[in-house]
């Protein structure tokens, strides 16, 4: 008997049912109750949302923050401020609408005990940036997730979703999915009359800077498996901008962010001799990408890109300068609680390389790519717009809905809105959990249903590579080496390796062609082959094996529109060196994809961009 037979199933009803419980899906929870008080609210999380997602450990910062109550900012500087940052390319009625509806967020926040910094002489929000305000971080997560636990029904830790679930009586609908107790074992069926999906983002797709024992150190949260991207992918929903990958300058080796330093503490760079840098590449930027090298600010990749030339030109390491705005005890403190708040690491690599950023300054790095929407970047599933904001085109169904009936999304998930980050992906969980409720009023007595034939199909495969394991471990040849299956760890570094060298990664230079990414897709449909023959030790790799499938099928979607992409849009993110510039008459559109499980194929479309805000 197979050792998938022998575990328990254990089937969850649910009107509406989360999967993720990062930020966006304890928005999701905590709206979806307050919409719907009679609804059986259901959030499913791998982890344990207390401390989960890419908010576990804390910020010092949140980043979204109009502040209408005070006339700063209004929804329409945001909508100006991301549309410049992404080079022109973003959906402005989903930005929009999270913008004009954060700051309501923010003050949730804080009713329910985060402490925001304020300045002692207006009584404001105390501002690091224009859009930032600064926090006491460390238990943002845990405030966040009691209210979603308040609002849940029941919150399911520990069970990692593997797929979603189709109805069986109308056509591209959803109607729940499945997972697996990470620590039990158990095999779960989820029912649900709508599904939202906040599952957060990528990292690890493309090879880490940092390898070997080091290589759980990321920027982006290392249990970022993509998930958010596979599971609709699979269902055949549109995901769009998925080749705007992201990559983050930030102090070497410990990735501690750089905002507060640049914002806050007014700290600058310069090349390896003391020297500025960033006017040098001007003319040479302007060529490749005209007018948008003078936008203020000058947008994220574009900083990158002068880095990343004046590394090539052989003048770095480039450095942050510290020690003089350090020398104000003031702003030393600042400068060491801002990654005690959120990235203790940094403070640990400073201590081990003897760095005091009073006497010595540090060096900083870019990043190797990471697939993410909700940051300075803007890949994700399509999804619909709100009804009293968006173009028609863009609306087919309720708020958030992706091109799949009764599924929707949020954060990370949703493409198109870049800069929404750790308040406005909540606020997007808030919106689309509203829309959600709406959807499941509407669907009145109608029940998706789901296929037992499917669930049974499906439960064998998720629990295959413990039986492949088991049946294959007595051929091991050396080590960890099997002829008969492929540890998870084996694949991931196969899947880092073909997009870091074909995809635009590090070793790159994050550049890439057309041959390139035709090789890189071959080696990757290898992959996807070998993927059957994945081993699973235990619980804990059975997990891995399906982190690596999520984020293959993602790794599959970036390169197919990486490909479809002939220009380079964002230098200093990545560089298409056959296209190497920006062509605004061919490509100031979004590009779309859809997968077809069946037969394995992509389409892709252009979808248009509808600048709203003037
Ligand atoms: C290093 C770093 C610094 C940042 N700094 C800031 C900052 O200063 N200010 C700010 O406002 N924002 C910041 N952000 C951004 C912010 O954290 C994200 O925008 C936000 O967390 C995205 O929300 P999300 O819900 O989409 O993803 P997450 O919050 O990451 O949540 C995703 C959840 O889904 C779960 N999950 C994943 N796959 C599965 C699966 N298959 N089954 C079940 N559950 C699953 C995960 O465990 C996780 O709990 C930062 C992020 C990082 C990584």
């Amino acid at each position: 008997m197979g050792l998938f037979a022998r575990k328990k199933t254990v089937f969850v009803d649910s009107d509406i049912l989360v999967i993720g419980g990062g930020m966006a899906g304890c928005g999701a929870t905590y709206e979806s109750r307050y919409w719907g008080r009679d609804l059986k609210i259901v959030c499913v999380e791998k982890a344990n949302i207390e401390r989960s997602g890419a908010v576990a450990q804390g910020l010092y910062a949140i980043n979204c923050y109009m502040g209408m109550q005070w006339d700063e900012n209004q929804p329409e500087d945001h909508v100006r401020y991301a549309r410049n940052d992404l080079m022109g390319l973003v959906r402005e009625d989903l930005g929009y609408d999270i913008a004009r509806h954060v700051d309501s967020t923010v003050h949730k926040f804080e009713e329910w005990g985060l402490p925001i910094m304020k300045d002692p002489e207006t009584g404001r929000y105390l501002r690091e940036g224009k859009w930032q305000i600064m926090i006491h971080g460390e238990s943002y997560k845990p405030i966040v997730a009691e209210a979603a636990r308040k609002a849940a029904t029941e919150v399911y830790n520990r069970i990692m979703v593997t797929h979603l679930l189709m109805d069986n009586t109308k056509l591209n609908r959803v109607a729940g999915a499945v997972g697996f107790n990470v620590r039990t074992g158990d095999f779960y069926v989820f029912r649900a009359r709508a599904v939202i999906v906040s599952a957060g983002g990528a990292s690890h797709i493309f090879k880490p800077r940092a390898v070997g024992e080091g290589m759980g150190r990321t920027w982006y949260a290392p249990w970022s498996s993509a998930s958010a991207y596979a599971l609709p992918i699979r269902v055949g929903a549109k995901m769009t901008q998925m080749e705007n990958r992201i990559v983050l300058t930030r102090f070497k080796d410990g990735y501690g962010p750089v905002g507060a330093y640049f914002l806050h503490l007014k700290t600058y760079t310069q090349n390896a001799y003391g020297e500025e840098y960033e006017s040098k590449w001007y003319d040479h930027t302007k060529e490749l990408v005209g007018d948008y090298v003078d936008r203020h600010p000058v947008p994220t990749c574009l900083r990158n890109h002068a880095m990343l030339e004046e590394l090539k030109a052989g003048r770095g390491p480039i450095r942050m300068v510290t020690t003089e705005a350090f020398q104000d005890p003031h702003k030393e403190q600042v400068g060491w609680e801002n990654f005690l708040g959120m990235t203790i690491g940094q403070a640990v690599v400073w201590a081990s390389q003897n760095i005091d950023p009073k006497h010595t300054n540090p060096e900083l790095t870019t990043s190797e790519p990471y697939v993410m929407g909700s940051h300075a970047t803007c890949s994700g599933a399509w999804a619909s717009g709100p009804e009293d904001y968006a173009p028609a085109e863009y609306q087919w169904g309720y708020n958030r809905m992706m091109t799949v009936e009764g599924l929707f999304g949020a954060g990370d998930t949703i493409g198109g809105t870049a800069h929404k980050f750790s308040s406005g992906s909540f606020t997007e969980g808030r919106i689309a959990g509203k829309a959600a409720v709406n959807y499941v009023g509407e669907l009145g007595n109608d029940r998706p249903q789901i296929s037992e034939v499917e669930y049974e199909d499906l439960k064998k495969t998720i629990f295959q590579p413990l039986e492949t394991y088991k049946v294959g471990r007595n051929e091991i040849v050396a080590g960890t080496v099997s002829p008969s299956y492929m540890l998870p760890m084996h694949g991931l570094q196969r899947l880092e390796k073909i997009m870091d060298e074909y995809v635009g990664g590090i070793s790159a230079h994050y550049t890439t062609n057309q041959p390139l990414l035709t090789r890189g897709l071959e080696l990757l449909g290898m992959l996807k082959e070998d993927l059957a023959y994945l081993g699973a030790e235990d619980l804990h790799q059975l997990q891995r094996a399906w982190e690596l499938q999520h984020r293959v099928l993602a790794s599959e979607c970036v390169t197919q529109h990486t490909m479809f992409r002939t220009e380079t849009r964002w230098p200093g993110y990545y560089y298409r060196a056959d296209h190497p510039k920006l062509d605004d008459t061919d490509w100031h559109c979004f590009t779309l994809s859809q997968y077809d499980q069946e037969s394995g194929k992509w389409e892709m479309e252009k979808a248009p961009v509808y600048h709203i805000v003037d």
